[in-house]
């Protein structure tokens, strides 16, 4: 570990400018997640609309029943699937809102889109595939493509239903199976539901005064409008546009319409942390000697280098608690320094420069990684319109209005972000004694590892909240899917139907979930975000499992372990 070298001083002024820059944002909107909109109806309707479906043809309802049914066709439901099959699984359907299966990758298709984990991780069932990367980091493109090809490896695309979503999932005590109903009139039964909705699916909008009188055109960054941009953005060329968020989505995006718009103005309301992206094509030779099962050993060697050595271990344990968190707070704003120093370096103007400089600790908002986004505003048609925190609230027919200075735009495009771990987006879940979900959550979520929750039998939950946080998402997803595929084997080889999850077992899970939140006052510090819940209090045990990814890893085994002491088996 480094050495400081610098006096505490130094380190003590930062945090003061933190929570100054936290305050300005904690003072311009209304509370935590009210400021956001994620419920499209009426003039906001539109910014729903799929604009990759094509025509969506009329097809007969369907009613049958199924063994295992994946609300949603991203990773989660791909990943799973193929560990389903692999256990001899053949009747699995997918049911997805969008025309295809890839999730995020499905929606996501804007300009620049591109993943920030390194693709040889990021990537899942790389060996089952037999397929290597082109790239250290995927472009959309080829994500998207991964996915298709895992749907058809694993004859997914068989039973599945595209264009259609769920809307309500009710258990039925007299023939112990899920009652799923769709949008497009579909009553199926399944013995097992997962919901695979993804952690970050739904499109949320910043609730703007006017924005639905704006007379220029205007998208979710999700549903990216080509016809309008033209493929290659080659329509903007006479266009102005603005941009509202400097999020992971809009930093990839920026650098593509700096280069296309004829005026770009990015409105920010707080900027992200932007470091260089260390990307490279894939070496043919490197690629050529992988062996079988080089993914796995991969991502072991990954996990095993987060853990400590025992040297390690042995001098933070010689620490005090203080003096432990100080070290780890002063480390990480020295990363921080370096992060602003890179932007002075980089961007000529000192105003903007300044403008883009992020003040609070690594990780209190989701990092990015990009070596066009900064140089762009060295760009005479690129402008920054930094809102000090407070952000647009104001638009009018013409563009976004901030401190009383109109900014006409052509078209308007919201890098406003997604409704965060919502395990029934669109969804009714109603469990045993037709209690629904949400109401079961009313005083605090209750699950076992994030994944089942007692009263509702052979329903799965991937990506929500009480499992544990990897910033390799797929990492965790395919923990999950592992250990949903091996409980549902255990069910039918041993001759149950249902597995539900004892109370005992569940309130174990929630205490150790409380046990490993909250430790330091971290959340409240950080500037607000859709990782603290947007500054918003709230119960420990509603957020993600902290207890660290090895942690949650041992004990989704240990679950299984004692699969009859910790479900009710029927
Ligand atoms: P985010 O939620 O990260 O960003 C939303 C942005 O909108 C923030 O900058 C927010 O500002 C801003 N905002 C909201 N309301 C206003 C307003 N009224 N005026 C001005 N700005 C406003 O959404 P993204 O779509 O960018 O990213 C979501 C997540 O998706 C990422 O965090 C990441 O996990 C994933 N992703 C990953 C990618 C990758 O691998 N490279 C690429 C894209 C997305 P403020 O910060 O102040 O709240």
């Amino acid at each position: 570990m480094s050495k400081q070298r610098r006096p505490q001083a130094y380190y003590d002024d930062i945090k003061t400018r933190f929570k100054v820059e936290r305050d300005l944002r904690l003072d311009e909107r209304p509370p935590g997640t009210e400021q956001y909109t994620s419920e499209f109806t009426g003039g906001l309707a539109r910014y729903a609309v799929d604009p990759h479906a094509g025509e969506i043809e009329n097809r007969d309802p369907i009613e049958d029943t199924v063994e295992v049914l994946f609300i949603g066709g991203g990773f989660s439901a791909l990943l799973t699937s193929a560990r389903l099959r692999e256990k001899g699984i053949e009747s699995i359907r997918i049911v997805e809102k969008g025309a295809d299966v890839g999730g995020t990758w499905y929606w996501n298709r804007y300009p620049g889109v591109a993943c920030d984990v390194v693709s040889y991780d990021y990537l899942p069932l790389l060996d089952e595939m037999d397929y290597v990367p082109v790239n250290h980091y995927s472009r959309g493109p080829e994500i998207y493509s991964h996915c298709q090809a895992i749907a058809r490896k694993y004859n997914l695309y068989d039973l599945a239903v595209f264009n259609t979503t769920v809307i309500n999932t009710v258990w039925d005590e007299d023939d112990a199976l899920w009652h799923v109903e769709t949008d497009r009139g579909d009553r199926m039964k399944a013995q097992f539901v997962i919901c695979a909705n993804g952690t970050l699916s739904k499109p949320k909008l910043s609730k703007i005064e006017g924005m639905t009188s704006f007379k220029g055109h205007s998208f979710h960054t999700s549903r990216w409008d080509y016809a309008y941009t033209g493929e290659k953005l080659e329509n903007l060329q006479d266009k102005v546009v603005g941009i509202i968020g400097t999020g992971a989505s809009a930093v990839q995006i920026v650098p593509e319409l700096g280069k296309s718009a004829k005026e770009l103005y990015v409105f920010q309301r707080t900027p992200s942390s932007i470091d260089v992206r260390d990307d490279w094509p894939t070496d043919p030779n490197w690629a050529r000697r992988l062996r079988p099962g080089w993914q796995a050993t991969r991502r072991e060697k990954v996990l095993a280098a987060v853990e400590r050595s025992p040297e390690q271990q042995g001098r933070l344990d010689a620490m005090s608690p203080e003096d432990k968190l100080r070290e780890q707070e002063n480390q990480n704003i020295d990363y921080m320094m370096r992060i602003h120093r890179r932007i002075d370096e980089i961007v000529k103007d000192p105003e903007t420069a300044q403008a883009l400089k992020p003040w609070y600790m690594f990780m209190c908002k989701r990092p990015c990684f990009h070596n066009e986004y900064l140089p762009t505003f060295n760009l005479p048609n690129v402008h920054l319109v930094d809102t000090h925190g407070k952000g647009i609230t104001q638009i009018t027919e013409q563009g976004p209005v901030f401190e009383d200075k109109l900014y006409e735009v052509d078209v308007l495009i919201y890098a406003t972000g997604f409704e965060v771990q919502q395990t029934g987006i669109y969804n009714n879940i109603v469990g045993r004694g037709g209690l629904n979900l949400s109401d079961k959550y009313t005083d605090g979520i209750r699950t076992v590892l994030g994944i089942h929750t007692a009263g509702y039998p052979n329903l799965f939950i991937m990506g929500g909240y009480q499992a544990s946080f990897q910033f390799n998402l797929t990492d965790m997803l395919q923990t999950q899917g592992d250990h949903i595929a091996e409980c549902i084997d255990y069910v039918r080889r041993n001759g149950y139907h249902s597995l539900d999850p004892t109370d005992e077992a569940e309130e174990w899970w929630v205490q150790e979930v409380i046990a490993h939140r909250g430790k330091t006052s971290r959340n409240q510090d950080c500037t607000p975000g859709y990782y603290n819940f947007e500054g918003a209090q709230n119960r420990r045990q509603d957020g993600n499992y902290n207890g660290g990814f090895r942690r949650y890893f041992r004990h989704q085994r240990g679950v299984r372990e004692r699969i009859a002491d910790n479900f009710v088996l029927r």
